[in-house]
C-alpha cells in the first residue's frame, strides 16, 4: 500500500504527530552529549573553588550529566576557570589540543573572560578567547554556582540548536 503524506486526513495528521516521534542521528548525538558533558578541569585561581563547589553535593553538577575528569582524553568541555598567565597559556593549548572533537569551552569568570582585575598585567592574558575558541563566557568575579549551571545550560542548548538547524552559533 503506498502511504503519501499530502494525502492523509487531518485526524491521520493529528494521530501521526502524537505517536511518531521525527529526528535526525545528528539530533540524537546532540542529545546525548549535551547531556553528558565531561568537563576537564581547568581551575586555575579563586574561580576554581566556585567551580569546584558547584560540582559539589549541594548543587549537584551529576544531575545534569557533567562529570567532572582529569585526562583530557575523556573531556569534551574545558571549563577556564580563574586567570590565565602567559606561562600558563602554552600548556592550555595543548591540553585542549589533546581534547577529542567534538569540543567546547567556557571562560568562567572574568579572568578568563578577559583578563578580569588583572588587566594591566603584563604577565595576564586577557582573556582565554586568545589562546582557544570560546563557546560561553560567564561574566562575574566570582560567578556563583547558578551562573555556572547558567552557563554549562547555555552550553547545552547550544549543542542541541546546532544539530537542529545545520548552523553554527560561534564567538570565533
Ligand atoms: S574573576 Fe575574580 S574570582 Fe575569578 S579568578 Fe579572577 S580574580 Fe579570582
Amino acid at each position: 500500500m503506498d502511504f503519501n503524506l499530502a494525502n492523509i486526513t487531518p485526524e491521520e495528521r493529528q494521530e501521526l504527530e502524537r505517536n511518531v516521534f521525527m529526528t535526525t542521528l545528528e539530533q540524537i548525538k546532540a542529545w546525548a552529549r549535551s547531556n553528558s558533558l565531561w568537563p576537564l578541569t581547568f581551575g586555575l585561581a579563586c574561580c576554581a573553588i566556585e567551580m569546584m563547589g558547584t560540582g559539589a553535593s549541594h548543587y549537584d553538577l551529576d544531575r545534569f550529566g557533567v562529570i567532572f575528569r582529569t585526562s583530557p582524553r575523556q573531556s569534551d568541555v574545558m571549563i577556564v576557570a580563574g586567570t590565565v598567565t602567559k606561562k600558563m597559556a602554552p600548556l592550555l593549548r595543548r591540553l585542549y589540543d589533546q581534547m577529542p572533537e567534538p569540543k567546547w569551552v567556557i571562560a568562567m569568570g572574568s579572568c578568563a573572560t578577559a583578563g578580569g582585575p588583572y588587566v594591566k598585567s603584563y604577565a595576564v592574558v586577557k582573556g582565554v578567547d586568545q589562546i582557544v575558541p570560546v563557546d560561553v563566557y560567564i561574566p562575574g568575579c566570582p560567578p556563583n554556582p547558578a551562573a555556572l549551571i547558567y552557563g554549562i545550560n547555555k552550553l547545552q542548548e547550544k549543542i542541541r540548536y546546532e544539530a537542529k538547524t545545520g548552523k553554527q552559533v560561534t564567538n570565533r
